[in-house]
């Protein structure tokens, strides 16, 4: 990032941010997660997230990391929760334990096969079939009693791998919008005209609620190309060319890493874009530099300047 670009984003907006976790595994990786949250916490994100994984045991690692982050953090959690392999009554009992837990924020997801990606979703016998119905049905999770979830769902600037179309894309996303979603948060991308583009047909679809770029925070190249394989998002060449030599030097992929993801934001922030979400995988230096880079200061530190 240049000196001007530097001086540019701070005559902009400070950006608005939230950061995505993955449930640890074993003692090593709560360890790291732990640490990095409470890295994050003084960047007062607006909420941070948690993925929700297929089988049972991973699903339990969510529901606890969320609860903790509810528990004993100043942060805003937001549990990630699919229709894969659950009934309705599933659903309904994982998002009231959320809600008696102090857990309002929901992302709320198809997922895929417990077979992988590729293989083709089939909706649980007495689950919800698709994302709409996950919205509508969360939506109406006993509003009697107060209880109206905040919900988040995805969107796909470069298309989803069973994408029929963009006019069938945008159709499912507004429907999203009315069955009640407040934000939608996108897959990862790295070109900024990928997202205006895509933010220009939402609008002309009739979609209004914010679409919240994804921003991937992978300073493993080897990594990213899995991933992006998977998803089918595209990886430019000069991202190819950037990491290239890089193979043995994590320290410089980091540098990397940081300053991309803040170009790109940098970038989109000049066409008014003030909410990025950060797929953290539980680091807090790479989204801290960032930040950092956005000109985002711990609340601490925005406190005293103001
Ligand atoms: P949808 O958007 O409902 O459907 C996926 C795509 O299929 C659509 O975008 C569209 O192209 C096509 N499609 C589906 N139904 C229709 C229809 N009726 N008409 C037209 N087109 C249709 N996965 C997890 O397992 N756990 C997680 O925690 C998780 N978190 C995620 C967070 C974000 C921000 C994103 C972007 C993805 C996440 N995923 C997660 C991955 C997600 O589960 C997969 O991409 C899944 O294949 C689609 O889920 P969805 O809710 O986006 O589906």
């Amino acid at each position: 990032m240049s000196v001007m670009s530097i001086a540019r984003s701070q005559a902009q907006a400070t950006p608005h941010v939230s950061f995505e976790f993955f449930p640890p595994k074993n003692e090593t990786m709560s360890e790291r997660l732990w640490e990095c949250v409470r890295r994050l916490e003084p960047m007062a994100p607006d909420f941070v997230s948690v993925t929700y994984g297929a089988g049972g045991s991973t699903r339990e690692r969510t529901h606890a990391t969320v609860k903790r982050l509810a528990q004993e953090t100043s942060l805003t959690p937001a549990a990630h929760l699919t229709c894969v392999d659950a009934t309705k009554r599933d659903v309904h009992a994982v998002a009231e334990a959320y809600w008696q837990a102090g857990v309002k924020h929901i992302v709320a997801l198809r997922g895929d096969s417990p077979n992988g990606m590729g293989e083709p979703f089939k909706p649980h016998p007495g689950g919800y079939e698709s994302s709409v119905d996950l919205v509508a049905g969360l939506r109406a999770h006993r509003p009697d009693l107060g209880k109206v979830f905040e919900v988040s769902v995805a969107c796909y600037p470069e298309r989803h791998p069973d994408s029929l179309g963009w006019d069938e894309d945008m159709a499912l996303l507004k429907a999203k919008q009315e069955a009640g979603a407040d934000r939608a948060i996108t897959q990862f991308f790295f070109e900024p005209d990928t997202f205006l583009r895509f933010r220009d047909r939402a609008a002309a679809a009739g979609v209004t609620m914010p679409l919240v770029p994804g921003i991937m925070l992978q300073p493993n190249f080897k990594g990213l190309k899995r991933i992006a394989g998977l998803c089918e998002a595209y990886l430019p060449d000069w991202l190819h060319q950037l990491y290239e030599g890089l193979e043995d030097d994590p320290e410089t992929r980091d540098l990397v890493t940081a300053n991309v993801a803040a170009e790109l934001c940098h970038h989109m922030a000049g066409e008014g874009v003030e909410y990025f979400h950060f797929y953290t995988l539980n680091r807090a230096n790479l989204a801290l530099s960032t930040c950092h880079l956005l000109g985002l200061k711990p609340a601490d530190a925005q406190a005293k300047a103001a």
